[in-house]
């Protein structure tokens, strides 16, 4: 008898369950074994095992992030391969986490053995997660992945750090201050000295020269509202980043341009606006460096300007970006 086209589908979609099934017990054997490649897999409890690896269920309304609300993400019990977004999460009543999504590529589906349901396990390691479920309308998606709390862990959202720190150094303190202190998201701005090897110093030690130290500001902003890269490219526009030996009118190795990086992501910023202004054909002479102690000036030499009222004779914003 000739076969038919969907009597071949279910024989190919048949072998795939079988071929499918081998390659997860072959994962399984591996990962039992706590094999040499897949040596970040997680030592397994018993009841672990018996869901992750054996397919099995835990009981409904029993585990831990069936009313779990957190922001963050849900990974892989078994290898940490991230798997879901809090965001995708709703609450389906039916006694397991619900998520109506899952990230690009992370979780594989196959039909079970019984042709019912489609299992699906995780991309990177075959951990068996749970089943999905389509076209019952409880979401705009009308997805439901139904997954068993103990095959997942999770990870919740980075909080930023409540405000960060930037150190430039672009000629004389009192002008660069100036327009730092003016821009959105900047919190405080201190004028100050760093980058030399004179522990404490005063103005007139700067000014002679021998410490190494630089006029800088240290800019301390709030992450949620501006960027170390925003203030970096300000930094390159309220100076002239090809000066090499002074700034401006003030000529002396303490008014070198020069960003104190605080780690690689500043550094990295760094280099990037340099290169970009030296495509535009500037010979950027601004140094990058890591940052060290930050000495703060002189209390006649904060907010300089705005306690005199006058305007910065050295520092003129200049588009370049
Ligand atoms: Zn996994």
């Amino acid at each position: 008898m000739r076969e038919t086209v969907r009597g071949r589908w279910q024989r190919i979609a048949g072998v795939a369950v079988v071929i499918g099934s081998l390659f997860a017990l072959a994962l399984t054997a591996t990962a039992g074994g706590g094999s040499k490649e897949k040596g970040k897999m997680k030592q397994l409890t018993p009841e672990e095992e018996r869901v992750i690896a054996h397919k099995g269920t835990e009981a409904p309304f029993s585990g831990e992030y069936l009313k779990h609300s957190e922001d963050g993400t849900y990974t892989c019990r078994r290898c940490g391969q991230a798997l879901f977004r809090s965001a995708d999460k709703f609450d389906s009543g039916c006694g397991w986490p619900s998520f109506d999504d899952a990230l690009p590529g992370a979780v594989r589906e196959h039909a079970d053995p019984d042709g019912l349901r489609t299992e699906i396990v995780c991309a990177s390691c075959g951990a068996h997660l749970g089943h999905v479920f389509t076209g019952e309308g409880f979401t705009q998606r009308s997805v439901r992945h139904c997954v068993n709390s103990i095959s997942l862990e999770f990870t919740p959202a980075a909080t930023a750090p409540a405000t960060s720190r930037a150190l430039f150094a672009g000629g004389c303190f009192w002008g660069v201050e100036h327009h730092f202190s003016m821009e959105p998201g900047v919190l405080h701005v201190t004028s100050g000295y760093t980058g030399g090897h004179v522990p404490s110093p005063i103005y007139e030690q700067v000014c002679e020269g021998n410490t190494g130290h630089l006029e800088a500001v240290e800019v301390v902003f709030d992450p949620k509202v501006t960027s170390f890269e925003k203030l970096a490219r300000l930094f390159f526009e309220i100076h002239d980043p090809t000066q090499v030996g002074g700034q401006g009118p003030d000529i002396g190795e303490q008014y070198r341009s020069a960003i104190f990086v605080v780690d690689d992501e500043q550094r990295r910023v760094a280099k990037k606006l340099i290169a970009l202004l030296r495509e535009q054909g500037l010979d950027v002479a601004t140094e990058v460096r890591e940052a060290g102690p930050f000495w703060p000036a002189e209390a006649g030499h904060q907010d300089y300007y705005a306690s005199k009222g006058t305007l910065p004779y050295c520092h003129v914003k200049v588009k370049r970006f």
